[in-house]
């Protein structure tokens, strides 16, 4: 038996720490980078292309994270709207039961191991 209640703690507090990420980091790209870095990247030296190099790569960071961080989120949401469903813990594509180990690794997993090897191909 799935211990459903605190797969679903670890996925709410998982849920709320993505979502303040994500709001920090739009926050920040909105501002232009992180200030932070760019401080001390600005320190060592005086040369504009290496600073606008520097920018583009932390707003490219930046979007690489947010998109991460939103994937996960969503994984996550569907994860915990398949827990009110009562199917939390099945493979949404072959209807087996995903192993608890695999679930305490990746709580918010709708695959069990071999449907994940197989959509991670076709994606
Ligand atoms: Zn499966």
């Amino acid at each position: 038996m799935v211990k459903i209640d605190q797969f679903k703690t670890r996925l709410s507090s998982e849920k709320e720490r993505l979502e303040r990420m994500i709001a920090s980091r739009e926050t920040s790209a909105t501002t232009h980078g992180q200030p932070g870095f760019n401080e001390s990247f600005s320190n060592s030296g005086d040369d504009e292309y290496a600073d606008a190099a520097t920018d583009m790569f932390y707003q490219e960071l930046d979007h690489t994270m947010l998109n991460k961080y939103r994937h996960r989120l969503d994984g996550i949401n569907g994860a915990l709207s398949r827990i009110e469903a009562g199917t939390y813990g099945t493979c949404i594509r072959c209807h087996t039961a995903i192993g608890e180990g695999r679930l305490d690794a990746v709580p918010e997993t709708a695959y069990c191991r071999e449907c994940e090897a197989d959509v991670e191909i076709q994606d």
